[in-house]
């Protein structure tokens, strides 16, 4: 398949504009062809008028049109091939296993979706009959359930070329819900950007859908990132990245004439606690599965464990040191881009001067856009004096916290920002003596983890993949599993409808079969 280095917009593509970016092989720093062709405003409100004019028709879909337009997504994808798997490796740096395994969960990222929607219930449906004899009023029939939101831009994520990219996670729960989508393809993976486009672009096509459905532009964040975000006819927007791009195009969504919801995934340093029963029986094990899951990817990951807590003492000074013994055995890996290896030598360096900070490794990769890891430790007092200690190093690093008594392990903890995950390492009779560690853990992350690693995130209908801010622009929600579909939805009431009126979902006789809140109780 020949890449054009276009914008697909609907069924056209756009212009040659002179402005353009390239893919680049960050193993060998080769520039890849094609050139990318920024879009212009024109062509991003175009997509915008698209997508708003296929909100109509495509928002009236059944569950069951759309969980064959997902399926046939995931289809085309895997037709795609070595294509894919070819330009997605050359592009990321990200080895074949990995762009092989990502595929699959993409596909089954789509098609977990596609069964939620054909099945239905997903909508909340909600019903309380009218009661005419009610005094001193008469009680209406009252029915509502969730309906989507209009026109959604996805921001793709360069750590998930593909599963939380053009046709990933966001992307895949909007179409659920009901929503045309734009995505804004990163810069990192252009070329497989534009072949899982047109994969997405081919099934919108089989279908007969409007062609407004999807479309894909190149540009930059700053310029076409922030037009579609203020654009008038996109009603919500998904992203995963920096907490300063999240932040700007959050506060672009917000400070709209009509303030649309954006949901940002930004950044978490996600603190894993060591209890001392954990580390006095398991340290070897605690240590190489601590060293799988911060090396993992490059630490490329939202997840990756950047904090460990650890009651001081001869234990805790052994472990610190065999843990970097099994980190200085590690081999460099490739970066996904230069800008995200020069922000992670950059943060290792900030700590090499900071008060209290010891450095226990730290190697220097040879070639150019890879990376090796490193090892800092302090104590409770120096890391709570010290706000940068607790911020987000992208990258295969990790601080180790030691502290004296439960006490000061609340101290920190309550310190802490909001985070994806949290994790605890004890044994069971630990946990149930560290109710007050759990609850404080508890307001400070989506997901918390016993005697796990947080890096690994199940694609799953009990799945949350967000926290409090700023691990996302907004705690209520998850961008990992089916409870994403949520975030693209609102809730539409229908009072004293006649039943031939409602959607199937709240017509008395129930066609669709789903589960309902009738009258406060559930049932089919
Ligand atoms: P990024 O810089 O946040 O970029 C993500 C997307 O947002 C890109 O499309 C980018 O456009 C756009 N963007 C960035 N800043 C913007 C702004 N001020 N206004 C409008 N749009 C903007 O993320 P990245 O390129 O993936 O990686 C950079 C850093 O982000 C990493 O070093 C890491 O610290 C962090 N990161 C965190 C996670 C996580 O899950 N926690 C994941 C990935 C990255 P352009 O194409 O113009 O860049």
């Amino acid at each position: 398949m020949e890449l054009t280095g276009r914008s697909i917009i609907g069924f056209s593509r756009g212009a040659a504009s002179k402005e353009m970016l390239f893919g680049l092989n960050p193993a060998t720093g080769e520039q890849l062809k094609p050139g990318y062709h920024f879009a212009s405003t024109d062509e991003v409100d175009q997509a915008a008028q698209l997508a708003a004019n296929a909100f109509a028709s495509y928002s009236q879909t059944s569950g069951q049109q759309r969980a064959r337009f997902l399926r046939q997504i995931a289809e085309n994808i895997e037709a795609l091939g070595d294509t894919l798997i070819s330009r997605a490796t050359t592009e990321t740096g990200l080895p074949e296993g990995r762009i092989k395994s990502e595929t699959g969960r993409t596909c089954s990222q789509l098609r977990l979706f596609a069964d939620v929607v054909a099945e239905g219930s997903w909508v909340d449906a909600r019903i309380d009959h009218a009661d005419t004899n009610r005094t001193p009023l008469p009680k209406p029939d009252v029915r509502s359930m969730l309906r989507p939101l209009g026109p959604v831009v996805v921001f793709g994520a360069s750590n998930f070329p593909l599963a939380f990219s053009v046709a990933g996670g966001d992307t895949a729960s909007a179409f659920a819900a009901g929503n045309p989508v734009i995505v804004k393809a990163h810069h990192a993976h252009p070329g497989t950007s534009e072949l899982v486009g047109l994969a997405v672009s081919d099934a919108v096509r089989a279908f007969e859908l409007h062609e407004g459905v999807f479309s894909l532009i190149y540009g930059s964040g700053s310029e076409v990132g922030t037009a579609l975000v203020k654009h008038p006819l996109i009603k919500a927007g998904g992203f995963t990245g920096s907490r300063a791009g999240g932040r700007a195009l959050f506060d672009a969504a917000s400070s709209r004439l009509e303030p649309i919801p954006f949901y940002a995934e930004m950044s978490s340093v996600n603190p894993v606690v060591i209890l001392p029963e954990a580390l006095r029986t398991r340290a070897e094990q605690l240590a190489t599965g601590l060293q799988g899951s911060v090396t993992l990817g490059a630490g490329q990951f939202c997840t990756n464990p950047g904090l460990v807590f650890l009651r001081a003492g001869a234990e805790a000074d052994a472990f610190v040191s065999r843990f970097g013994e099994l980190l200085s055995g590690t081999s460099e890996q490739t970066m996904l881009t230069p800008g995200i290896r020069s922000s992670y030598q950059k943060g290792v360096a900030s700590r090499f001067d900071q008060t209290g900070v010891a450095t226990v490794m730290q190697k220097s990769a040879a070639a150019d856009c890879a990376a090796s890891p490193a090892l800092f430790k302090v104590d409770a007092a120096g890391f709570i004096a010290n706000k940068s200690l607790s911020e987000e190093i992208f990258g295969p690093t990790t601080l180790m916290v030691t502290y004296e008594n439960d006490e000061e392990l609340l101290k920190i903890v309550r310190s802490l920002e909001g985070q994806l995950t949290a994790t605890i390492h004890g044994t069971d009779e630990e946990l149930s003596n560290n109710r007050d560690l759990i609850n404080l853990l508890e307001t400070k992350a989506g997901r918390l983890l016993f005697n796990g690693f947080p890096t690994g995130v199940e694609v799953c209908h009990s799945m949350v993949h967000g926290g409090p801010y700023p691990a996302t622009s907004d705690g209520r929600s998850t961008s990992v599993g089916t409870r994403a579909i949520f975030r693209f939805t609102r809730q539409v009431c229908f009072q004293s409808f006649p039943n031939a009126a409602l959607p199937d979902e709240l017509k008395e006789e129930n066609p669709l079969g789903i589960w309902r809140l009738v009258d406060g109780a559930l049932s089919k």
